[in-house]
């Protein structure tokens, strides 16, 4: 059954349903960022491993310190010097101080580190002048990790933080999941690769700029694109291109999925044995978009318009894409802005304005139109921050008004939530 004209909310519901993650397999940790793992990663070890010091100073007991200050301080008899790296020979007494560094560990006895700033050496003594370090400066053993706990998690995207984190518990070669592979196929008899530059500049042909946005697209949401080059306008040149898909994860074309006299996608995809579960949504740009499957794999037929194609990619491909990739938030996060300006809208479907963010002194940033709205014009998706959310009604969005955004940089997860 193919459902027609739903809404971006429905459209991406369905899309999204029943994908699970792609296999799995080990990488070293320096190949890892930008990775999404695929298991839980508990520690085997404490970490910190031991009581250590916070401070460069003097591992003491704070009940020899309480009382102290400058007019009166307290005297205590050095008896050693612990390094990072080195253990205590001894432990220290009433009465006592070891010279102790920032990461050393703190010798059994003591319970507090007074920083070197707060003290004066006599001879082998220390004086303590200041008590405010008392039951300080000690950073107890396990603080940050517990043997056994999971600490990172499936899902979770390694960046620096989460490769430092792993590499502290000496996952090595932790188990990340697969990196989608995305067929790309342009269609379109006007439209020539870059090598046939000529040809656009003897005013016969345009550039399939889709083929080159759309991989770029799908290598920066953390796929690895496929290209199926550019497919005729016509069923048996586009049904040859698409069996190239065969052995990918996922197929995206871009193109013919509308209602003209060469527009055969939808067709070509059902005659080699695929199907069409989902066909125009009810949003602008990107009105005739087409979901199924193909050779058992999601496909995803964009529009051919070079904005409607991105928009409709990042809305719909980059999740897809992300859940595949075994992401546990593939949605972008949507922030709030404030319209810079009234807006008219010329029919009732979700708008995906192109806006650049201005911050604001405080609250929500601004968002400006990059101008106009068209869906051929690629170079607004390029001046664009964010796309603005504008939902179908009412047609007539007052300037000031709160709106919800999708920002196009950044890979912070979040639950992006459609209007209906
Ligand atoms: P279509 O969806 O095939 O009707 O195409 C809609 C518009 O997008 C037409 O103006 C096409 O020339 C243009 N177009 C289609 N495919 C591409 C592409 N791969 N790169 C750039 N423009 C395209
Ligand atoms: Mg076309």
């Amino acid at each position: 059954m193919t459902v027609t004209r739903a809404s971006v909310g429905e459209a991406s519901a369905l899309i999204l349903a029943g994908v699970v993650p792609l296999s799995a397999e080990r990488v070293a940790l320096d190949a890892a960022l930008g990775r999404v793992l695929a298991e839980d990663v508990a520690s085997t070890v404490a970490l910190p491993p031991w009581d250590n010091a916070s401070m460069d100073g003097f591992a003491v007991r704070a009940s020899d310190v309480r009382d102290a200050s400058a007019a009166a301080p307290a005297s205590l008899r050095v008896v050693g010097t612990i390094a990072a790296g080195q253990r205590a020979s001894r432990a220290v007494a009433g009465g006592e101080a070891m010279r102790i560094m920032t990461g050393a560990p703190v010798p059994s006895g003591a319970d507090t580190v007074i920083r070197v700033e707060d003290t004066a050496t006599e001879g082998d003594r220390v004086l303590v002048r200041d008590a405010r370090d008392a039951g300080r400066n000690v950073r107890p053993r396990g603080e940050d990790v517990l043997p056994g706990r999971p600490i990172v998690f499936a899902g979770t995207l390694l960046g620096p933080a989460q490769v430092g984190v792993l590499s502290s518990v000496g996952a090595a070669r932790p188990l990340v999941v697969r990196r989608p592979r995305v067929a790309i196929l342009a269609t379109g008899d006007e439209l020539v690769p870059l090598e046939e530059f000529p040809r656009v500049e003897a005013g016969e042909r345009i550039v399939s700029s889709n083929s080159y946005s759309l991989a770029a697209a799908v290598r920066a949401a953390g796929g690895e694109p496929v290209s199926l080059g550019i497919a005729p306008d016509e069923p048996h040149g586009l049904a040859e291109r698409l069996r190239a898909a065969r052995g990918c994860d996922m197929v995206v074309t871009s193109g013919g999925v509308s209602v003209g006299d060469f527009d055969y996608t939808r067709t070509v995809v059902e005659s080699l044995g695929g199907t069409l579960s989902l066909w125009r949504v009810r949003m602008r740009p990107g009105a005739p978009l087409g979901y199924g499957t193909l050779f058992g794999m999601p496909w995803l037929g964009l529009p051919g318009n070079p904005v409607s194609a991105l928009v409709t990619f990042e809305l719909f491909g980059r999740p897809l894409l992300r859940t595949l990739g075994g992401h546990r938030r593939p949605h972008r996060r949507a922030i709030d802005v404030i319209t810079g300006e009234a807006i008219s809208l010329g029919a009732p479907l979700t708008h995906f304005m192109r806006v650049v963010l201005e911050d604001a002194r405080s609250g929500a940033p601004v968002a400006r139109l990059t101008g106009a709205q068209s869906s051929g014009m690629l170079t607004s998706m390029g001046a664009a921050d964010a796309l603005m959310i504008v939902p179908p009604e009412p047609l007539s969005v007052a300037a000031g008004t709160t709106l919800r955004a999708i920002p196009l940089d950044g890979d912070l997860g979040g639950g992006t939530v459609f209007p209906a």
